[in-house]
């Protein structure tokens, strides 16, 4: 442990891999630290991870690691109380042109680290880092249990609560309104069983997210593996203050809801785990660093919620993490004037360009809460009186609809919240 490396990367989830594996195949010698027992033990995600970024590691990485299905169909819910609104995207393309994977983390991690092992990184897991280690206001390595390493540059890929990177001066605490908490439950059921439920052939996998099932910002998500369902849902921090309920509670309901308790009907019960997901997008991305240290993945808060996208942005940061440590190491300068590349090859990469696009979106929906309860429950009113058989006349129905939905929210305020989406998205 007295030796000095090139990088000491703290985190084996997909962020610190990235880094770890880009600077080991360019023969830096790199170090990954893991509180672990071995990556991926304590990571869960919804999930799924995408062709295109696993592929600039791993060519064609599917032959070889452990997925799950690929998904062909994209559904997206709209909940009431008793019912549901369902649009979906299947598409045969997907099916030759895979797009993205659900997979088990703690399946998935090991294989991924093997990577940058097998580069020549050097992982130890078991090893919880305490701190970083300072000359000045330079990190020069970290603190961990076994004792302290030393190291040119630290790369913090540490995840949502990133202890480094507030250690660093790099972060505060994040605000609740930009961490959501969600727990996810892994769900298991024949496999013959999941294909007849979900209308799959044997490899394919749908993904879907559910809104209208809580109060506020609130979500759920579906996720098709092999033999299990992947349901979990996630809520905003401030809005689950707000409502004084219990997580578990929330989930529980939301798992009994009519559309979804048979599809998980006579499931076993494999796996229950909680997390928080940074979702607050580009205003609250931190500092990204400083002389000696960079941040990656969930620890910079590069999570794009509109688009469920996280391990690609911490793949995509991390391996730009990783080359800016080569060039400073070709430069022999691992001060913040050399390191600062990183935030510009961010900036100029999809990860910071998307976040900045839609930068105000978490803040429209934080504070029009109605997107997530008055339109789902509207579109499922409005989907029952159409589908409603009787003497009724149309025009006096499709009245009637109008007025139920005007006397919840104007005509005026219905305009502003079309036009302020379209402005937000478009
Ligand atoms: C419920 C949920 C659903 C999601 N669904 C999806 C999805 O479907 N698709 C998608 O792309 N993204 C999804 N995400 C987001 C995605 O999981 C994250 O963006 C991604 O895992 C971030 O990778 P990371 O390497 O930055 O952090 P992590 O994966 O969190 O890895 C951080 C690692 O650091 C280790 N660590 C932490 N502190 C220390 C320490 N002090 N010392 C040593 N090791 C430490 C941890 O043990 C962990 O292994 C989801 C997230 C959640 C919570």
């Amino acid at each position: 442990m007295a030796e000095k490396f090139d990088s000491i990367v703290v985190g084996a989830g997909p962020a610190g891999i990235s880094a770890a594996y880009t600077m080991a195949k360019a023969g830096l010698n790199v170090l990954v630290l893991e509180k672990g027992e071995r990556p991926g033990a304590k990571n869960m995600f919804g999930g799924v991870i995408f062709r295109h970024h696993t592929e600039k590691l791993a060519p064609e990485f599917w032959k070889t690691a452990p997925i799950e299905r690929h998904v062909i169909e994209y559904q997206y819910w709209f909940l009431s109380e008793q019912s549901h609104v369902l649009v979906s995207h299947r598409n045969q393309k997907f099916n030759g042109q895979y797009n993205a994977f659900t997979v088990h983390r703690a399946k998935f991690d090991p294989w991924f680290a093997k990577l940058a092992e097998d580069a020549g990184a050097f992982i130890i897991n078991r090893t919880t880092v305490d701190g970083v280690l300072k000359e000045g206001r330079k990190v020069i390595g970290v603190e961990t249990e076994r004792g302290n390493v030393l190291a040119d540059v630290v790369i913090a890929a540490d995840g949502v609560n990133s202890m480094l990177s507030k250690q660093a001066g790099l972060r505060q605490e994040t605000p609740e309104e930009a961490v959501v908490l969600a727990v996810k439950e892994v769900i298991a059921l024949p496999k013959q069983r999941i294909e007849e439920r979900f209308n799959l052939g044997t490899e394919e996998g749908v993904a879907a997210l559910l809104v209208g099932c809580g109060p506020g910002m609130h979500a759920g998500f579906m996720y098709t593996n092999r033999d299990t369902i992947s349901l979990g849902m996630g809520v905003n921090m401030r809005d689950l203050d707000k409502s004084k309920q219990r997580p578990n509670d929330l989930f529980e309901n939301f798992k009994s809801h009519p559309s979804i308790a048979p599809l998980v009907k006579d499931g076993e019960l494999k796996e229950y785990s909680a997390h928080l997901i940074p979702e607050g997008g580009y205003n609250y991305v931190s500092n990204i660093c400083a002389d000696g240290i960079l941040v990656a993945g969930d620890a910079a808060m590069l999570v794009n919620a509109i688009n469920w996208e996280g391990t690609n942005l911490a793949m995509t940061s991390g391996i730009l993490a990783g080359e800016t440590v080569i060039q400073a190491k070709k430069k022999n300068d691992f001060s913040s004037k050399t390191l600062i590349n990183y935030r510009e090859r961010l900036e100029d990469s999809f990860v910071l360009k998307d976040l900045k696009k839609y930068r105000e979106v978490p803040k429209f929906f934080a504070s029009n809460p109605h997107f997530f309860t008055l339109y789902p429950q509207a579109l499922n009113e409005f989907a029952y009186m159409w589908h409603v058989v009787d003497d009724e006349l149309k025009a006096d129905r499709i009245k009637r609809m109008k007025a139920s939905l005007f006397k919840r929210r104007s005509r005026l305020a219905l305009l502003q919240d079309a036009y302020h989406l379209w402005r937000l998205l478009s």
